[in-house]
């Protein structure tokens, strides 16, 4: 980044490619990936599924794809899908899973989780005169709106567990399993272990100009290969893409650590301020969701101030604020967004 750009930390999609990634693009083997001709995509495939201890891989150009993928694939029209409170695909897919596949969301639990029983209680049976059937459970780790939170290792296993002996299946969301993975110590392939299904993205924290990856047995794989079609996603030469994806894993993946540490500096100077309410002993990852208190200019006016001062962040809320770290941010300007937040913060309300 040159002097002159902002601090930018409305989401850790802002990244650009670096020069090293550019070239790793430029130089990629490709072919047409409808014919399954496309070496890189195919290498990067055989890399992921191997990382998250599954048969086979998917690409997909984004995220939310990944998603309706997941659905169409694991679900019917009218079934239940039990999530977490406030997931991305309640909040941020535009309502694609009524429209595309016709289910409709149960939330629960609090905090980015919940519990085995939690899910049993939720859980409709099929078969029933009234219910309408609960085919899929979905978790996403870590959880955005929750402030980039660790879904517990064994609580998900038990879960999976749970609706596996009852015949409905299990999707992770794992567009950040890459940063829940380098805060908790376990491996993406423990993380995702438990579940039928399981998505991972390229274009947040691992910096790849786009890209995810749905990865599961290959007979789920086979079936999600029509869905991507049928959905527009299914692309020619995407190796280009994927090189940026292999790329990312190879040389971004263990600067993830890094991020995390931006964000609990950035946390521990807003702590400071009496004005600002966040706790940094509870940012794990990479995400801080702070509040503004009463006395102090309401979010949308922090974050037009903090524009005009060079530093971009997200209003959630009228008086809650999303600062997301990533490559494309270094600790010092962390520190420097935060004095510049505090600041407008203690400044007198308008
Ligand atoms: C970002 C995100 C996605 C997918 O987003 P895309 O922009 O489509 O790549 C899905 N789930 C979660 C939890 C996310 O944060």
């Amino acid at each position: 980044m040159n002097h002159t750009d902002p601090i930018d930390l409305r989401s850790d999609t802002v990244t650009r490619p670096s020069p090293g990634m550019r070239e790793a693009m430029a130089r990629a083997p490709v072919g047409d990936d409808q014919f399954g001709e496309d070496p890189t995509v195919n290498r990067l495939q055989e890399v992921v599924a191997g990382l998250l201890g599954k048969e086979a891989a998917l690409w997909v150009p984004t995220g939310v794809m990944a998603n309706q993928v997941a659905l169409r694939v694991l679900t019917r029209p009218g079934d239940d899908v039990v999530v977490s409170r406030d997931c991305h695909a309640v909040w941020h897919e535009s309502g694609a899973g009524a429209a595309n596949s016709g289910v409709q969301f149960t939330e629960i639990g609090s905090g980015g989780s919940f519990t085995r029983e939690e899910f049993l209680a939720a859980l409709k049976p099929a078969g029933h005169a009234l219910f309408p059937p609960t085919t899929l459970v979905q978790i996403e780790n870590t959880h955005n709106r929750c402030g980039g939170v660790v879904f517990p290792a064994v609580e998900a296993a038990r879960v999976c567990a749970a609706a596996r002996e009852r015949g409905v299946s299990s999707y992770l969301d794992g567009a950040r399993l890459w940063n829940a993975s380098v805060a908790c110590g376990s491996s993406p392939a423990e993380l995702a272990g438990p579940f039928d299904l399981v998505s991972v993205a390229f274009s947040k924290g691992l910096g790849a100009p786009g890209g995810a990856m749905l990865a599961g047995r290959s007979e789920v794989i086979h079936r999600a290969v029509r869905y991507r079609r049928m959905l527009g996603g299914a692309m020619r030469q995407v190796g280009i893409f994927a090189a940026a994806g292999l790329y990312g894993l190879e040389h971004n993946l263990p600067g993830l650590a890094a991020d995390h540490d931006k964000a609990r500096r950035f946390a521990r100077r807003l702590a400071a301020s009496r004005r600002i309410t966040v706790d940094p002993s509870r940012v794990q990852t990479n995400i801080v969701f702070f509040d503004l208190a009463a006395d102090a200019p309401d979010a949308p006016a922090v974050v037009a101030k903090a524009r005009e001062q060079g530093v971009l962040a997200v209003a959630f809320g009228s008086r809650t604020i999303r600062a997301v770290t990533h490559l494309d941010v270094t600790s010092e300007q962390c520190e420097r967004a935060a004095e510049v937040i505090v600041r407008i913060a203690e400044s007198p309300a308008a």
